[in-house]
């Protein structure tokens, strides 16, 4: 009997976790498999009981449960700052969030180091609190804007609230002209279907030469990295970050270092992106 993990949300339609994790065991040659279970919203309590009872060892948790799953497991620190878990260990029933950590990475990776400067982080939602704490973190100064100041503001008030070094503030779209050195994706706005749309307000100039990091990874290359790209800018997709998050997921429940590569290959073959035009739009998406 494989060793079993999986992830848990709903409606889970076009989840690429199993196909990157079960990669990452098969080229290991761990008997390990990774499964997808649609967790309607009312049940998410027995939707990490149950795979538990059932000898699961680990899960991920998306959309829409990462934040009522930190009350049926012990958050640690990093997904008490976040307000979110998106990786539960079931042995010992604690849930951290990795995206945080798949953020910072894939930043690492690019080599985009944010220590003292100037990023917008768009949304105010649970990958935005991610970005808020990793990025003050390592030093940035932040200005969190979303389409509900109210929320934006909340966000940034409840992250005071925990024990992070916090240098946030929240703006309304409408004030973020002037400079900036980067710009964070954290809203769905731009992602397939929709991919003529772009989070940035069309009444505030595109500051020249950001670096945008979009979220987003369907389309590779979406209005908002076209956007940077042509004011002189650098455009990073959130590929890297989806890679990463479930690596370090990977490494928490097995303890063995992740495959990266191996785990990138099986997302951009689920993605379409391994034929010669996905590829020519995906150069910066890989490290
Ligand atoms: P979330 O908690 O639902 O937050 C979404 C945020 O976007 C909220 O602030 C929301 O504003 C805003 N928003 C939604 N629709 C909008 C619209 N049409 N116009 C302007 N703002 C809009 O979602 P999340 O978990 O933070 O995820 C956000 C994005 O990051 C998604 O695209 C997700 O796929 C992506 N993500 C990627 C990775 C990765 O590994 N690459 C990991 C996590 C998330 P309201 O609160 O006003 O609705």
């Amino acid at each position: 009997m494989p060793t079993k993990v999986g992830i848990i949300g709903w409606p889970l339609t076009t989840t690429l976790s199993p196909a990157m994790h079960n990669a990452a065991f098969d080229a290991l040659g761990m008997d390990w498999y990774y499964d997808a279970m649609a967790i309607p919203p009312d049940i998410v309590r027995e939707g990490i009981l149950e795979p538990q009872r059932h000898g699961y060892v680990g899960l991920n948790v998306t959309i829409p449960h990462k934040e009522e799953a930190m009350k049926y497991v012990t958050p640690d620190d990093v997904a008490r700052a976040v307000g979110a878990v998106n990786t539960i260990d079931l042995l010992e029933m604690i849930g951290t969030n990795t995206d945080l950590a798949g953020f910072m990475a894939d930043l690492a990776a690019h080599g985009v180091d944010v220590s003292g400067k100037r990023v917008i982080v768009l949304g105010a939602g649970g990958a935005a609190r991610a970005a808020v704490v990793g990025l003050c973190g390592a030093g940035a100064d932040v200005r969190v804007a979303s389409r509900s100041l109210d929320k934006a503001r909340t966000m940034v008030a409840n992250l005071a609230l925990s024990n992070i070094r916090l240098a946030a503030r929240a703006v309304a779209l409408t004030e973020l002209a002037g400079p900036a050195d980067m710009i964070v994706n954290c809203t769905p706005v731009g992602m397939l279907p929709e991919v003529g749309a772009t989070p940035w307000p069309d009444t505030v100039p595109f500051p020249d030469g950001v670096v945008v990091y979009d979220m987003i990874y369907k389309p590779a290359r979406t209005r908002l990295m076209q956007q940077a790209e042509m004011h002189d800018g650098r455009a990073v997709g959130g590929l890297g970050m989806l890679v990463h998050q479930g690596a370090a997921a990977f490494e928490r429940w097995t303890g063995v270092a992740a495959p990266v590569d191996v785990m990138f290959d099986a997302v951009r073959a689920q993605l379409g992106l391994n034929d010669a035009n996905g590829a020519a739009n995906d150069e910066d998406t890989r490290r």
